[in-house]
């Protein structure tokens, strides 16, 4: 079980979910002059300054300046204030940008430069910004769908329908199969050359979570695995996943490739050491918790630090 935090989970901002459907309150924090909103343009990028290594919010100045005509969505509030999230599209943004001096940044990148607290903002703000621009329409009779609770639910315009929507979350589970001193990688043919990671895929209605990992894991290397084992969780809004890290052992090595990976394979820690340093292999950066599925892994067997075999990547350094 890892004691790390993985990138975009464990965020301080206090949601005020109790507080969401009260219209005043909702109203007061809108007009707050503490008001910072985070902008997320349709392509998925927002704001940051180089320079500063942080996010470019908006305050509530710039905001009625730049996008009096966004409604916002609330996201919570810190000692500084409310904190809430525009969605624009890619035009907009880039007049906002050019207007605050700004550059953009993707989710990527912000989980591997930024610190903690801006890149879970981020991505919080992120899955939203999505989840509003693709759930415009009921999806039981086609009418319009009005955005309420700060932007948390979406009601159908419909009088004799009136469902409610709620954000998408889809469990995915992503897994380190071991068996003795090995571990079990595999990659997909459009990665980038001499790229391995762990096995991961969705979890289907009818499924446990240990339900799924066997499933895929056999599906896509042929691989048996018998008791798994819950790591850690990510938010994962690449659009909108919820990552569900595992360890598991296999029962059964025998390796039958399915239709998914072009390549699996099981690596031992000398394997792990020597083809990171002669860059025969390429792991996961820090910022997913595949890295950290591949980093306790090797802890626990051999001592070593995944991030000391990785020193000369300066894309998966920790962050400072
Ligand atoms: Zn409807």
């Amino acid at each position: 079980m890892s004691a790390r935090v993985n990138v975009f989970a464990g965020h301080p901002l206090e949601r005020n979910a109790e507080s969401r459907d009260d219209a005043d309150w909702g109203a007061a924090q809108l007009a707050d002059a503490r008001a910072r909103f985070i902008l997320v343009a349709d392509d998925g990028r927002t704001l940051y300054i180089p320079a500063q290594g942080g996010l470019r919010l908006l305050d509530a100045h710039e905001q009625r300046a730049l996008a009096p005509d966004v409604v916002p969505t609330y996201l919570g509030a810190d000692v500084g204030g409310p904190l809430l999230s525009l969605r624009v599209d890619v035009d907009r943004a880039e007049r906002v940008a050019a207007e605050l001096g700004a550059k953009f940044i993707d989710l990527r990148g912000a989980g591997m430069r930024l610190p903690a607290f801006d890149a879970g903002l981020f991505a919080y703000a992120r899955a939203y910004a999505y989840w509003h621009a693709r759930t415009r329409y009921c999806s039981s009779c086609a009418a319009p769908l009005r955005l309420t609770a700060l932007g948390h639910r979406a009601l159908c315009t419909n009088e004799a329908c009136a469902i409610e929507h709620f954000p998408r979350v889809d469990p995915a589970m992503i897994v380190i199969v071991g068996f003795g001193d090995r571990c079990l990688l595999g990659r997909q043919a459009t990665w980038p050359e001499h790229r391995y990671s762990t096995l991961a895929g969705f979890v289907e209605p009818g499924e446990s979570l240990e339900d799924a990992v066997r499933r895929e894991v056999f599906e896509e290397s042929g691989v048996r695995v018998g008791a798994c084992t819950y790591h850690s969780s990510q938010p994962w809004p690449f659009p909108s996943s919820l990552m569900l890290g595992f360890s598991a052992e296999a029962i059964d090595p025998t390796i039958r490739l399915g239709a998914e990976l072009s390549d699996a394979r099981w690596f031992d820690i000398d394997d792990l050491v020597r083809g990171l340093a002669e860059r025969r292999l390429v792991l996961p950066p820090r910022v997913s918790v595949s890295h950290e599925l591949i980093a306790d892994w090797l802890r626990a067997r051999s001592g070593l630090e995944l991030t000391d075999l990785l020193t000369d990547e300066p894309w998966v350094k920790p962050r400072a």
